[in-house]
């Protein structure tokens, strides 16, 4: 398979994607034993990048992972790959994981842990995504009980994301128990009567580094601000809907199982939202 563009970090070493092995008998490939994290670049820098090695770190101690990097190594790697790279815009991907030993599920007592990263240019969501919205599609949530580990682990949410593609939508909408969660690699976001409103940050869904965006975002714009358990049918009655992901940024989703979201446009909440949004990505510029 040809990678075109790609360099990589793997173990200490800089070399084309192509080129990058792990062995078989790493836990990533044998138990999805790892986590990891996806940081958006702007203009060569990288966006809230404290806020997402602060998750990562947090990811670690959740599995009792020793983070092999400190925090200037980390930012070394991303303004490697950035640098290698040399994109205007781009998102670096990183992973650890628990390393290569004999296969059994306690962990290995001296496995050196797998250090591997990546970075890709970013096409930013298109005026087509921003101006004309998503098309969502509601699902149980079928995932684990700690969501809240950005865990390489993703088989459930690779089950959601088929579901929502088989029906040609962009993301499904999970609920558990009847409440919202969130998409299958997003924060879900519903506008009622002008208030926006998130599932509260607990174990049932991963905190987004755009979770804190958003909501630091409404308290500068005046927009009322909720965490709380959002029902089915509130969120099929809501306003406005929105997703947000570090290569989604922040979208509108106008249509949830075929049928308009509020106005069947995107929301007056959410073109607020959009333009702070960018707003904080053009102070990158220098
Ligand atoms: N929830 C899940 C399950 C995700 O995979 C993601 C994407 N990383 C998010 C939420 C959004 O997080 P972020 O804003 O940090 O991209």
């Amino acid at each position: 398979m040809d990678f075109p563009n790609s360099i990589c970090y793997l173990n200490g070493e800089w070399l084309p994607l192509a080129q990058a092995k792990v062995s078989v008998l790493d836990r990533g490939f044998i138990f999805g034993d790892g986590i990891y994290e996806v940081v958006p670049v702007y203009y060569r820098q990288p966006f809230r990048f404290e806020q997402h090695l602060a998750r990562f770190e947090r990811s670690a101690r959740e599995i009792g992972l020793a983070n092999p990097l400190d925090r200037a190594g980390w930012r070394a790697v991303v303004d490697g790959l950035v640098s290698r790279l040399g994109e205007e815009h781009q998102f670096v991907y990183w992973q650890v994981t628990r390393g290569v030993a004999k296969r059994d599920f306690a962990f290995p007592p001296h496995a050196t842990p797998t250090v591997f990263a990546m970075t890709s240019a970013f096409v930013r969501p298109s005026r087509e995504q921003r101006e004309g919205g998503l098309a969502a599609v509601t699902r149980a949530d079928e995932r684990w009980l700690r969501c809240d580990i950005k865990s390489v682990s993703l088989l459930g949410a690779v089950l959601a994301r088929q579901y929502a593609a088989e029906q040609g939508a962009d993301e499904v909408v999970q609920f558990r128990d009847g409440f919202l969660t969130e998409g299958s690699s997003s924060n879900v976001w519903a506008v009622r009567g002008g208030t926006v409103i998130a599932p509260p940050r607990d174990r049932l869904i991963l905190e987004g580094i755009r979770y804190g965006l958003i909501t630091e975002l409404c308290a500068k714009l005046g927009i009322p601000f909720e965490a709380r358990r959002l029902s089915q049918a509130e969120v099929a009655g809501a306003d406005e809907l929105m997703l947000t992901s570090a290569t989604r940024e922040v979208l509108p989703i106008v249509r949830l199982d075929g049928q308009p979201v509020g106005s069947g446009r995107p929301g007056p909440v959410y073109a607020k939202l959009r333009a702070g949004y960018d707003q904080a990505i053009e102070a990158l510029r220098r």
